[in-house]
């Protein structure tokens, strides 16, 4: 039987759960659902990520308002995807930032990215026609990009550590705290997508970096909160070993379909239960096949081109 497009036939609702990871910092996690994430200030609120819908969005809000009714000041985006993005009518914010890449990511192929993923994964797209068009940052920076949280809060970092699940992520850094909240570039129980990646980068020296701050706590993409310095390590270590599976399969084999066979082999013992396994791994070879051949920046997904990689691969 042929398997149903990317998560087309996902359908079941996702339990959230929001968890208070320090005095005024919030996680929202969702069995593999995209996550996200919220910052107090001394009178202000920092949110990280927007969710897919602002109808999905105020959801998000409606339980954040139990703990705090502090104006946000600030949207803070990981990344330019729609499941990310699209919701971000809802938060009312003063400034929303992002990487300067993500906002030519967005220019450039925002309206493509969005019927990608809406066909890929519906049931993300609550209520699709509340989303007024689409986002754009207000405050753009290329290497870092402090908030002063103010009232002995100390400081939220955004920090760009290269290129990996796309051109232009960035991570958010509490340094008093040591939590960090890393977007799609670290995955906690959660298979990676990597259809717009720079696998090299990534697996090298962007996880490097993502390393490097020494948090105690991350949140990653999707997936449970990672806690303690050996979680957070499992996390980035989970994430660099389906890199680094992937390139070495692809680098073995002869043709797009060898190395998707390949891929599929090597990884799926360990990771073939984690969400959005199936739905992300042709996406993810296809693209890996083009960075190894010379193709420098990801092509454009557009939904006929995700049908067609689909039915090459995954049939
Ligand atoms: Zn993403």
């Amino acid at each position: 039987m042929a398997k149903p497009f990317a998560s087309s036939a996902d359908l079941g609702e996702k339990r959230q759960s929001l968890e208070v990871l320090a005095p005024g910092v919030y996680a929202l996690t969702a069995e593999g659902d995209p996550n996200v994430g919220a910052i107090e200030g001394e009178d202000f609120l920092v949110c990280f990520e927007a969710l897919a819908t602002p109808v999905a969005a105020r959801a998000w809000l409606a339980r954040l308002r139990e703990h705090t009714d502090k104006p946000v000041r600030y949207l803070v985006l990981s990344h330019y995807h729609a499941v990310r993005v699209l919701g971000a009518s809802a938060f009312g914010a003063d400034l929303i930032v992002t990487h300067e890449r993500t906002r030519g990511l967005i220019a450039e192929r925002g309206e493509q990215d969005w019927a990608s993923e809406y066909a890929r994964m519906p049931r993300l797209f609550q209520e699709p026609d509340s989303i007024p068009g689409l986002t754009w940052p207000t405050v753009t920076f290329s290497d870092r990009f402090t908030i002063d949280l103010g009232g002995g809060r100390g400081d939220l970092v955004l920090q760009y550590c290269g290129r990996g699940h796309t051109e232009g992520d960035l991570v958010a850094w509490l340094p008093q705290q040591r939590i960090m909240f890393a977007g799609d570039l670290v995955e906690s129980q959660a298979a990676l997508y990597t259809g717009d990646a720079f696998h090299r980068d990534w697996a090298s020296s962007t996880l490097d970096r993502v390393a490097s701050f020494g948090a105690e706590t991350l949140v990653g993409g999707r997936g449970a909160v990672a806690r303690g310095e050996a979680g957070v390590a499992a996390a980035i270590g989970q994430t660099r070993d389906f890199l680094t599976v992937m390139l070495h399969e692809t680098r073995a084999a002869g043709s797009l379909k060898e190395a998707f066979e390949r891929t599929h082999r090597a990884l799926e013992p360990r990771y073939g239960k984690w969400p959005i396994f199936e739905h992300c791994l042709p996406f993810n070879v296809s693209r890996l096949w083009d960075e190894l051949h010379g193709v420098e920046r990801p092509r454009i997904w557009t939904a006929e081109r995700d049908r067609q990689v689909w039915d090459e691969l995954q049939s």
